[in-house]
């Protein structure tokens, strides 16, 4: 495809191909050394001194996390923010492949500075940890770390290639019933069952299941289940994520949950207590226009992205804290292909494609998208004001 690209937007690629050797490396180190959430100490570190080497102004441990972080280019608006993430997960290591999400952010940024100098405004790479075990990103969009920015991007390794992603709301719920025990073949009569008031909560939501949006999502394990089986359980706890691919309908879906668990109690007896955790997920709100943007740049690279529409694709996904950023400021969370389909996330085999030859290619790729698209937003000012109006719109 041959395509004339403005001069600038060239010399933006052309820096990302002359960082390829230091971005592999810095890649690679953290591939090497994976971190687990709240923990990324080395990450965020490296990543912090790699952007300080380049002229940007670092903030660490911001939100009060120790590992998050946040580095500035140039001054004012527009801010365009491009969001990292760096935490691994427990045994398999970075099988989600965030130790390229988080060189994608700083390849982007570093190519913008020359963009930034020519147009103005600024461009932040925001350390979010924590994405894989606590949603990191929902504390600090509550404090305010998203609040100023006019975009905010993050691509995430995948085994295809797509601009938006579906995410769903989610709840999780601590639920625990409070029984009384009892010698179980002597004393029945005398017991109050808190283990059965949990078997029968699972039937309620069972018995729900039929009735629900065909993309909410309702699963659970227990975690305390009894001591012995002549024992009446007098105690039985259990924790419950609830999803939906609506925010309001999420609201509606927890309450009909709740009633199976109430009625659980008053079947059997046994008092009720829950807990809704205070991180919730919020859906993906995709910004279209900021979507299409990325589309154009992958195309003019060789890469031919997708931007999926149908309802189905609520089906095969779960939930980010990106949802949450996306609420607050125009997001996107493209996906960029590491690996063949074959391959599932959280696997080893994925680990070892977020440091292949693939992984490294998607994430150059991705890093160029971004920063054209970032070219695109500080070099056109009706590119931002149409992805502004579709946001405020919503
Ligand atoms: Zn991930």
């Amino acid at each position: 495809m041959v395509v004339k690209l403005e001069k600038l937007k060239q010399a933006v690629i052309k820096q990302i191909d002359s960082d390829r050797s230091q971005l592999k490396k810095l890649a690679l180190k953290i591939h090497d050394n994976p971190e687990l959430g709240l923990k990324e100490y080395k990450a965020s570190a490296w990543l912090s001194q790699y952007l300080e080497e380049q002229d940007f102004t670092v903030e660490n441990g911001i939100c009060d996390m120790p590992t998050a972080f946040r580095a500035t280019y140039g001054e004012g608006k527009p801010v365009i923010g491009l969001l990292a993430e760096y935490d691994s997960l427990p045994v398999v290591g970075h099988a989600c492949g965030h130790n390229l999400i988080c060189m994608i952010a700083v390849g982007t940024a570093v190519s913008s500075k020359q963009v930034v100098d020519r147009y103005g405004g600024s461009v932040v790479v925001i350390g979010t940890p924590a994405e894989e075990n606590y949603g990191g990103k929902i504390v600090m969009t509550t404090k305010g770390a998203f609040a100023d920015l006019d975009v905010a991007m993050l691509v995430h390794p995948d085994t295809v290639d797509a601009a938006t992603i579906f995410a769903l709301a989610c709840q999780q719920m601590t639920i625990e019933f409070f029984g009384k025990s009892s010698h179980a073949s002597a004393n029945p009569t005398e017991g109050i069952n808190a283990l059965d008031a949990m078997i029968l909560s699972f039937n309620n939501i069972n018995a729900l299941r039929q009735h629900i949006q065909s993309t909410a999502r309702i699963h659970g394990i227990i975690t305390h289940g009894g001591i012995a089986p002549n024992i009446v359980p007098d105690y039985s706890a259990g924790t419950f994520y609830i999803r939906a691919s609506d925010d309001a309908y999420l609201d509606e879906l927890l309450q009909k949950v709740l009633n199976c668990f109430k009625s659980a109690a008053t079947a059997t007896g046994a008092r009720l207590e829950y807990k809704q955790d205070e991180l919730r997920y919020a859906t993906m709100r995709n910004n279209m226009a900021l979507a299409q943007l990325y589309v154009n740049n992958m195309c003019m690279i060789g890469r031919e992205v997708k931007i999926p529409r149908s309802k189905l694709s609520f089906i095969n996904t779960g939930s980010t804290d990106m949802g949450n950023v996306s609420q607050v400021t125009a997001a996107i969370q493209p996906v960029v292909a590491i690996a063949p389909k074959s391959v599932l996330s959280h696997s080893p085999e994925f680990a070892a494609a977020a440091a292949s030859e693939d992984g490294i290619n998607g994430m150059y790729d991705a890093a160029k998208a971004l920063a054209m698209t970032v070219f695109d937003l500080l070099s056109n000012p009706d590119n931002l004001k149409k992805v502004r109006y579709e946001f405020n719109r919503q």
